[in-house]
């Protein structure tokens, strides 16, 4: 078990470390690291040998071969003939160099069920759905919805940003294979704008390149007394309208704070810690869907629990997504008591970040996020020109990384596996 005297070591360096927010700007003026840019390069060539440093351990660079694209340009033109600033969802097929004209279908949210209930109009028009507040109870995700609207029949699909500001939304959509349809994201003032001819034809221009690429998950090992990890994750990439401030630098400086903390602590415990940056989250967790894909099964056995940051700050508190899985609230409370911190619990599945992809494999994994059901904070930017380090308290890295530190020592810590490992039915259950 923890002792007091490690608490209090562990989190007097977090509070009392300047270092948090100076890796917190080196990331964020890296860019928005888009896979695939020179900004993503350079965030893996900054975080490479600070990840060195600050875990005292050699770090892998694991190469992810994947089918890249660059985001050229968007736009609408609209029944009028005006013309509106569009961004293009990630891994958009381009449309002709005349672009592509075809009736304008407004369906509101852009639920399935809206979709679906919308019958044959869907069929050869292009889609106008609205992006909603990602990280809280009953979101769908775009992912979700432009699957749904491909699958009937579209022939495009635009997302409009839910926030007024003028602030184009963007995030990616489809599997950059054949039978996917062009798509871009609008601010809420052109989706309203457009929303006003739904019936009327419209023409959108979406230009996009495909190219086969290699990106990298950087990892690094504390090696604990026994075999078994506790792996501590957040992804590197973002997407290019800003620097991915909230979404995800936030997470890459706690997890270097964190094991920077906890690294003469690790070796005297029964479990050690990997730290994984994983790339190309943001294409439906690619990196890590490799990195687990291509382990061995014994390797994969080692891992006993993961602990995912994504989007750590930009609201006051943190809420676990524990996505169900069994035993998992009670080690949360467990692990956070003796240091007095508190946090919100989500149950229900999260297939947003790479922790699913830890919990496909039957590990007990959970993802930390910062305003969860909280509309109002500055989580409302993710994906949008406004996630910028301004939207960021120092404080709330600090705590985010303290309740971090905290289930990744009580992980290491426990005599048994701190959360029970999962059956393929339970697995099944969990991610229906
Ligand atoms: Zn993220």
């Amino acid at each position: 078990m923890l002792t007091p005297d490690v608490i209090e070591k562990v989190l007097g360096r977090i509070w009392a470390s300047p270092r948090i927010n100076a890796d917190f700007a080196a990331i964020c003026a890296t860019g928005g690291r888009f896979s695939g840019t020179a900004s993503e390069k350079a965030a893996v060539e900054w975080l490479a040998p600070r990840l060195a440093e600050a875990t005292g351990a050699a770090v892998t660079r694991e190469p992810i071969p994947y089918r890249g694209w660059s985001r050229i340009g968007a736009r609408v033109t609209d029944a009028r003939g005006v013309t509106h600033k569009a961004e293009a969802l990630g891994r958009s097929p381009a449309t002709p160099p005349e672009g592509l004209e075809a009736p304008l279908l407004d369906l509101g949210r852009g639920t399935p069920e809206q979709i679906l209930a919308a019958g044959e109009a869907v069929r050869g028009a292009i889609i106008l759905v609205r992006h909603e507040f990602m990280v809280g109870t009953g979101h769908v995700h775009r992912r979700k919805k432009y699957e749904c609207a491909r699958d009937a029949g579209a022939a495009g699909f635009l997302i409009a940003c839910h926030e007024p500001g003028l602030l184009p939304v963007t995030g990616s959509a489809g599997n950059g294979g054949p039978g996917n349809i062009p798509c871009a994201g609008l601010s809420h003032e052109a989706g309203a704008a457009l929303a006003a001819q739904s019936g009327q034809r419209i023409r959108i221009f979406v230009e996009g390149v495909f190219e086969d690429r290699v990106a990298e998950n950087l990892l690094a090992t504390m090696q604990g007394k026994g075999e078994e990890l506790v792996v501590l994750s957040a992804h590197i990439d973002g997407h290019d309208l800003a620097c991915s401030a909230i979404d995800n630098a936030s997470g890459l400086a706690c997890a270097l704070t964190v094991a920077e903390a906890i690294r003469d602590v690790v070796p005297g415990l029964a479990r050690g810690v990997q730290v994984g940056l994983f790339n190309i989250e943001e294409w439906a967790l690619l990196g890590s869907a490799a990195h687990l894909a291509q382990m061995a099964p014994a390797e994969r056995g080692k891992r006993v629990l993961n602990v995912n940051l994504d989007s750590l700050a930009g609201a006051e508190g943190i809420t676990a997504l524990t996505s169900g899985v069994p035993g998992m609230a009670e080690f949360l409370h467990a692990a956070l008591g003796p240091a007095g911190l508190s946090i919100g619990i989500s149950a229900p599945f999260m297939g947003n970040s790479d922790h699913a992809n830890y919990i496909r494999h039957g590990i007990p994994a959970l993802r930390l996020c910062a305003g969860f059901d909280r509309p109002l904070s500055n989580m409302r930017f993710l994906l949008t020109p406004a996630d910028t380090p301004d939207k960021v308290h120092p404080h709330q890295l600090k705590l985010a990384a303290s309740v971090a530190a905290m289930l990744v020592l009580a992980g290491c810590a426990s005599a048994a596996a701190p959360v029970p490992r999962m059956d393929e039915a339970t697995v099944q259950r969990l991610t229906a």
